[in-house]
């Protein structure tokens, strides 16, 4: 069942429920009002008859009684008859007196006014219609006598009744109606927002990744609207960039393909035979193989990068890895002519991945020995506090301009790109850092100046549990 039809049910029983309760309770309670109001009315009548009765009985003017009750049933339109105290009947008002003579012991109503209570009740008497019996006791000198007992038809009560009981079945039968074509109204008013939202997703994962789902509404649709389109527009960013990837690293794959195929042509076509100019174009060929190897290998990082959440952590000496990172770039910085140095303080442990970490690090300060001239220098500076480890990367190199900063992280971001792929970068060694940083929950803030140079801050947190 579609949640249309389930929103609909619901408010339909519900409401239908409470318009039932309420009607039964009305009915009743007014019910109970036209009957306790007949009641009172009956029982007064049977009072008064039964204080004359009990003034005239076992008296001379005992006479009377009979007369008197029935001119007085006559006036109030109901039949009276008096029992003596065992339930026989003395006087009948009806002219037919068929009572008279009868013992009504048998009436609960004159068993009861005979033991000193009144009592009413209700019955629907065949052929006559509905009737009230009002039954009280006759007592002289503090002794019961007799009963009075006087019914009076309540056909009248029982047709207003019956109409209004009708009315309201019929009131709240169209007001049912009517809350039925609301509830469908509400129900599709609730449940629109929602068809349009599948029929979206159902268009997204068609692939129409820029799809956007119109809901205006503030509430808890519209806010899964809003979280909809926010999912959809990551999903199309992450495709462009998934995209533009993939075409970056194609191209970045085609350039070296292409200088090796023009390579080994022009070995082809050659007609020289010196085997010096075979090695100098082979030596050529190899340097083109090392540059895709070092791109491929990137990718390759970035891709496993991309697969692995969580790194494999271990508590190592922070500034044993910094050193050894130093140690293998020496070389590299001593053919620039630019000082590296490291300024750790003591030894600093935390919980990390120690290749990955050896590996950003590496990859940072490879870049500020790559982006600063001789005699310019590189420093690495570590140092700690209670929760995290702070790791500093300065150089008084080229510096990055303010275009280009915000966009170091990403992937085949290179600033001066002759400058750049001169030094053998294909912008993803940054990209390749960022992820590693990321994986530590750690964050990373970069400074630098045009011809000043560049500053890396980096903070670890030095525990798991203490990740941000
Ligand atoms: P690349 O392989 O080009 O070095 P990276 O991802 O390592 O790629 O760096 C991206 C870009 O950021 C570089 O092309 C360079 O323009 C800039 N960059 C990174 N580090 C430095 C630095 N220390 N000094 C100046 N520019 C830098």
């Amino acid at each position: 069942m579609s949640l249309r039809w389930k929103i609909f049910y619901l408010y339909l029983i519900v409401m239908v429920t409470s318009l039932a309760v309420t009607g039964f309770y009305l009915y009743s309670y007014i019910e109970k009002s036209y009957l306790d109001n007949v009641k009172i009315n009956n029982l007064v009548q049977a009072n008064m008859v039964s204080n004359f009765v009990s003034r005239f009985v076992g008296t001379p003017s005992s006479y009377l009684i009979e007369p008197t009750i029935s001119e007085y049933a006559k006036q109030i339109n109901a039949r009276i008859l008096f029992t003596n105290t065992d339930g026989k009947v003395i006087v009948d008002s009806a002219p037919s007196k068929d009572f008279e003579g009868k013992n009504l012991l048998s009436y609960p109503d004159i068993k009861e006014a005979l033991n000193g209570k009144s009592s009413t009740s209700i019955h629907n008497i065949n052929g006559v219609g509905w009737a009230m019996y009002a039954a009280v006791p006759v007592t002289s000198k503090n002794k019961i006598v007799g009963a009075i007992l006087i019914s009076s038809s309540i056909d009248n009560v029982i047709e207003l009744l019956d109409s209004i009981k009708y009315r309201m079945i019929y009131t709240f039968s169209a007001i049912g109606v009517l809350i039925g074509i609301v509830s469908l109204g509400i129900a599709s008013f609730i449940t629109n927002p929602l068809k349009r939202l599948t029929e979206a997703a159902n268009i997204l994962s068609q692939g129409k990744l820029d799809y956007k789902v119109d809901v205006k509404s503030k509430d808890e649709i519209g806010k899964l609207a809003n979280a909809f389109n926010k999912m959809s527009f990551s999903l199309m960013k992450l495709d462009e960039e998934r995209k533009r990837f993939v075409s970056d690293a194609s191209h970045e794959l085609k350039t070296p393909l292409a200088s090796v195929k023009a390579l080994i042509e022009s070995l082809i076509n050659s007609r020289n035979q010196d085997i010096s100019f075979y090695k100098e174009i082979l030596k050529d060929v190899n340097g083109e193989i090392d540059r895709m190897t070092k791109l491929v290998n990137d990718l390759l990082e970035l891709a496993r990068l991309d697969k692995i959440k969580s790194p494999r952590i271990k508590k190592v000496e922070v500034s044993e890895i910094i050193e050894e990172v130093v140690e293998s770039l020496v070389p590299l910085a001593r053919s620039k002519g630019v000082n590296l140095s490291f300024n750790g303080k003591g030894r600093i442990f935390a919980e990390i991945d120690p290749d990955r970490f050896y590996r950003m690090v590496y990859n940072i300060v490879e870049n500020g020995i790559k982006y600063t001239h001789e005699g310019g220098y590189v420093i690495v500076g570590l140092y700690e506090d209670e929760e995290k480890v702070y790791l500093t990367i300065s150089d008084n190199g080229i510096g990055i301009s303010d275009e280009v900063l915000p966009k170091i992280f990403d992937r085949f971001a290179r600033g001066d790109t002759a400058r750049s792929k001169k030094s053998g970068g294909f912008g993803l060694g940054l990209a390749i850092a960022k992820e590693i940083i990321d994986m530590h929950e750690g964050r990373v803030n970069v400074k630098s100046k045009v011809g000043e140079g560049t500053t890396f801050e980096i903070e670890l947190p030095k525990s798991k549990g203490k990740r941000y």
